[in-house]
């Protein structure tokens, strides 16, 4: 075991845990997430403790120090919750596990334990599977601190045992790859290759993993594990692990109307990878390209997905041409993608409003780069369109999503030639910045995105003709010849009316002329 200068990074919410536990007689761990964060450098997200103190125990000693704690209602076995300076830290006693076949991931036992080392046995990986004391003490006994030096990722003990044991630890691995930007490694691993040899995110060796046992998991953990993975720094390399080892193509399982329902995660993504594309525009296959452009991108859970899914229609035999110069094309992919992002997400019960905006993005993608070449009435009349006819029910949806857009232009066009061509990015982003602007200054869809209210309106016009007068003042501003400002709305509205009654009382001279 390791002395460490850790301790002095802990909290002092979860060192006061520890010395209170150690004082009480008991033994007590900083474990896992936490240990392995703070090894790296990263800030934990929050700090488990693992003791060999019951939780009856762990109660009795937060009721003498006065420390609140919250009822798990047996949720976690054998997990009391502490809540020092406003934190919660999980406390759990060393525990034991038995898996059998009933279920791919829940233990069929568990059960205290006395040691630390077979608390630790239980673990995940190799990382995850350290454990700190108050002393600075480092407990690691699978090599998991030579792990992170190495940047690997190792399962505790073998691999296929412990993914039969729990099937989502393969979802986690990818998870974790993903994460942490580590290599994948494991016992036994079959040598075969993926990918082109030339992108980061090749892999020489694709462990095997019992991938059909994912069609137990529910979806909930599934997506879960997905969307972890899908916002990481490095969720390219966690998508390639998913595709390489086949988790990718498999299915989880939904209950719906007292029935299971198999819901596959993505094979649509399946024929990417290989897929060749015209070698002028592109470095990669579409799967890497994918990837690439994924990690490009900011760590937000839309723009991610929509780049999951933009491609997804390429190389279809209903969207695939081979131009006269031998090289291949896909007209129309972006509708194609649209389609299947649609099904895809829908099947993996996104909320509507995700969905639509997520299509959305997919949709339009291809949209950009002929803005490039025009001017801004026509960079006006798609941005209305989109105000009119996309997902969007306010402006600040709107500028939102454009932002997004944006975002999804520039890191597919990352992944491609174009990368090189800085100055082609920098006008995207110039662009980007334009229709950003034009929608955050002239685009209102609802009505409080105007700079009037209902109540100013009606003392102009009757209350039936409200919903028009709003219509009407929307529809000037959009266009750009009204800006959005309180008394220039009221002046065109005010014109217009003085206008209308001109015209109504023409029109009445003209009947008593006639
Ligand atoms: P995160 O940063 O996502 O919280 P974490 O490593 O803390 O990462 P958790 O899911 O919070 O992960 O789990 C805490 C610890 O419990 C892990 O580090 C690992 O030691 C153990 N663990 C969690 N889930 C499993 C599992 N399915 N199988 C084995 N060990 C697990
Ligand atoms: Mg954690």
């Amino acid at each position: 075991m390791k002395e460490v200068q850790l301790v002095a990074k802990l909290p002092a919410y979860t060192k006061s845990i520890l010395q209170a536990l150690n004082e009480a007689g008991y033994e007590a761990y900083v474990v896992g997430g936490a240990v392995r964060d703070l090894l790296l450098g990263r800030a934990p997200g929050d700090y488990d403790i693992t003791t060999n103190a019951r939780p009856e125990q762990v109660l009795e000693l937060c009721q003498a120090k006065g420390w609140h704690t919250v009822d798990q209602l047996g949720h976690n076995f054998g997990c009391v919750v502490i809540v020092l300076e406003g934190e919660p830290t999980e406390v759990t006693t060393f525990r034991g596990e038995r898996y059998d076949d009933g279920d791919v991931h829940r233990p069929a036992a568990t059960w205290f334990c006395d040691t630390l080392l077979e608390d630790l046995s239980r673990r995940d990986f190799t990382v995850n599977a350290m454990a700190l004391d108050s002393k600075g003490t480092l407990y690691d006994y699978y090599g998991g601190l030579e792990d992170l030096r190495r940047r690997i990722l190792r399962p505790v003990g073998q691999a296929q045992v412990r993914y039969g044991e729990d099937a989502l630890r393969m979802l986690r691995a990818c998870r974790f790859v993903a994460q942490l930007g580590f290599d994948y490694v494991q016992d036994g691993v079959s040598g075969s290759a993926c990918g082109m040899p030339a992108t980061p995110y090749y892999l020489t060796n694709v462990p095997v993993f019992p991938v059909e046992r994912c069609r137990g998991l529910s979806l909930e953990r599934v997506r879960t594990e997905l969307e972890k993975l899908l916002v990481s720094a490095f969720a390219g390399k966690g998508l390639m692990l998913m595709r390489a080892t086949g988790l990718l193509q498999q299915s989880c399982r939904v209950r719906h109307n007292g029935a299971d329902h198999e819901v596959p995660i993505l094979p649509e993504a399946e024929h990417l990878l290989g897929l060749t594309q015209n070698p002028r525009f592109h470095l990669y296959d579409t799967w890497e390209h994918t990837l690439l452009a994924i990690d490009n991108s900011p760590r937000e859970l839309a723009i991610r997905w929509a780049l999951v899914l933009h491609d997804l229609g390429k190389g279809l035999p209903n969207v695939r041409i081979i131009k006269p110069d031998g090289q291949p094309s896909d007209p129309g992919h972006e509708a194609q993608s649209a389609i299947m992002a649609e099904q895809i997400l829908r099947r993996l019960r996104y909320p509507e409003e995700f969905v639509r905006l997520v299509v959305w993005l997919v949709a339009q993608h291809m949209r950009f780069a002929p803005m490039l070449l025009t001017g801004e009435k026509t960079l006006r009349r798609w941005l209305r369109h989109e105000a009119v006819n996309g997902p969007f029910r306010t402006q600040a949806q709107l500028v939102a999503g454009y932002k997004q857009l944006t975002e999804v232009f520039l890191a597919d066009m990352g992944a491609t030639h174009a990368r090189e061509n800085q100055q082609l990015m920098t006008e995207g982003r110039s662009l980007g910045d334009q229709v950003i602007a034009m929608a955050q200054s002239s685009m209102p869809i609802a009505t409080q995105d105007l700079a009037v209210n209902g109540r100013e309106l009606l003392e102009l016009v009757p209350k039936n003709t409200i919903k028009e007068t709003f219509a009407y003042l929307i529809e000037r501003v959009q266009s750009g010849n009204l800006p959005n400002e309180h008394d220039a709305l009221l002046a065109a509205l005010k014109k217009k009316l003085a206008r209308q009654e001109r015209r109504s009382e023409q029109s009445s001279t003209d009947v008593a002329k006639a």
